[in-house]
């Protein structure tokens, strides 16, 4: 017989023989007292044909889809979605709503459909915008949202709130909103954000206060972990094509044509890779994850020459993150940080760049046409595509029924396809990095045929957690 046991951090289902069954999160934190009045959307027309309306809180969504025989089915998160009973009164509710960190496609688009689920769905009409990030809680006025306000929104790029760097000062953002007597927060922001979020939330919960406090994961490039995708990066890739094609007229229309595109990606290569996946113009595509070198047998400048021979030109893909061992060795010294601490990459496409002319007029003799495009900012800044439209609206209609049901300390996204609320730690542990031992990598290297870099016995390949290797350099 299966016993229930409940640990320090989530409920265990186990066997007769001690075999962890499940591992259920805790019900990412509910708040004091059970939720106790019937939902609104009782008497929704929207949902009146909906088959099962409501979701049981013992629903839950399986984290490893694949569970080999004689192995734990692992760890399980509440599955999302409206709950029979809610624990805020629809006329209780003051929500706010704020963005920290850079700018993705698709925030406003979140923003909105809080804005319209709280007000449509639970007929909730008090919901503030905290405007500049986490430091606009005390330092700006608030706006006040309405469907009205934020109809057109989606149609634009940034964040309406506007966003900040640095700035989380958990004390004074708490007393800020216990002094404006607000009893849900919705934060829309990256890894560095959803930590401060989890900070607001423990410091709520020491004050002993009844205030939901709901993360919306925002990363493009998707390297948030747990979830299937962030919201933006279907966008970023499909607006990566635009650069691509861009450096691959350029080069194809000259002789000896180099076009190299850097493209987002700070620790992890999705963008590059599903860019260069749905392209099939890029010949080379370099990441973060995987190690590269320039000269030698194997290496690019090897590859580029013959490219060139076979077709005239050469599109390289390089995201922001590869390759920074090799630049910071010709920076001693340079190790800026952000305002939110976080390192300043150094600039790897115009190092690049720089290397590649060099190597072939100097030791070459060869002329080639170089095209470096950096489209970052461009990408950033547009509207969500119509995929991402559809995966904010989820993703904010998810957050809007967690908090109305009283759940607080979580994040929402979909994991294996179907959307859950995930305790804010488990997606701040870990980041979500491309293996380069799983299939999608090698898919890409049969796509593009190009080399792997890993026959040369100096390089030992990065361990996927992100941390730098110990890669002998000498052959740069
Ligand atoms: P992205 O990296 O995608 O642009 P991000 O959310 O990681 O998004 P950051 O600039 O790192 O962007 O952080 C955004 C906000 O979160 C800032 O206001 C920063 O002060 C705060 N923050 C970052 N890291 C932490 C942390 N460890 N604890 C508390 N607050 C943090
Ligand atoms: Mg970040």
């Amino acid at each position: 017989q299966n016993q229930r046991i409940r640990t320090q951090v989530s409920d265990q289902i186990v066997n007769d023989d001690g075999f962890v069954l499940e591992d259920v999160p805790h019900l990412t934190n509910f708040l004091p007292d059970l939720p106790s009045y019937p939902n609104p959307l009782q008497k929704s027309q929207a949902y009146a044909i909906v088959k099962k309306t409501f979701v049981s809180s013992e629903d839950a969504v399986a984290q490893n889809i694949v569970v080999q025989k004689d192995t734990p089915r692992g760890v399980h998160f509440r599955r999302a979605g409206p709950r029979e009973k809610v624990y805020f009164k629809s006329d209780e509710v003051r929500a706010c709503i704020v963005t920290c960190g850079g700018l993705c496609p698709g925030i406003n688009t979140v923003i909105r459909e809080i804005v319209c689920g709280l007000n449509y769905m639970y007929g909730v009409d008090n919901i503030l915008g905290i405007e500049g990030g986490y430091k606009g809680f005390y330092s700006r006025n608030t706006t006040t949202l309405t469907p009205k306000v934020v109809n057109d929104i989606h149609k634009r790029g940034g964040t309406f709130l506007c966003t900040s760097r640095g700035g989380h000062d958990t004390n004074k953002i708490v007393d800020n909103i216990q002094d404006r007597g607000i009893n849900q927060v919705y934060i829309i922001g990256g890894d560095g954000t959803q930590r401060g979020a989890a900070l607001i939330y423990k410091e709520v919960e020491k004050r002993g206060l009844p205030i939901a406090v709901a993360g919306i994961p925002k990363t493009i490039d998707n390297d948030i972990a747990v979830i299937d995708k962030s919201f933006g990066f279907d966008t970023a890739v499909e607006e990566a094509q635009r650069a691509i094609n861009a450096a691959h007229v350029e080069a194809e229309s000259v002789e000896n044509g180099v076009g190299i595109v850097k493209l987002m990606g700070r620790y992890s290569g999705f963008i590059a890779m599903f860019a260069t996946l749905a392209s099939r113009d890029v010949d080379c595509c370099l990441i973060p994850e995987s190690p590269f070198y320039l000269e030698g047998r194997g290496g690019l400048f090897d590859f580029i020459e013959q490219r060139l021979k076979e077709n005239g030109h050469m599109i390289i893909v390089v995201a922001e993150g590869a390759g920074q061992e090799y630049v910071a060795q010709n920076m001693p010294g340079v190790d800026e940080k952000d305002a939110s601490g976080n390192r300043l990459l150094h600039d790897i496409g115009l190092w690049l760049t720089q290397k590649i002319k060099d190597h072939f007029s100097k030791v070459r003799k060869m002329t080639i046409n170089m095209k470096y495009i950096d489209p970052t900012y461009m990408i950033r800044a547009i509207p969500s595509n119509a995929s991402d439209n559809i995966y904010c609206t989820l993703l904010a209609q998810s957050a809007v029924h967690g908090a109305m049901a009283g759940y607080t300390g979580f994040t929402v996204g979909p994991v294996n396809s179907r959307h859950a609320y995930i305790p804010i730690a488990r997606v701040t542990e870990a980041t979500n990095t491309v293996k380069l031992t799983d299939r999608m990598w090698a898919r890409l290297l049969a796509s593009t045929n190009q080399p792997s870099f890993l026959n040369c016995s100096d390089v030992s390949q990065k361990d996927n957690t992100g941390a730098i290797n110990s890669m002998n350099t000498n052959s740069i």
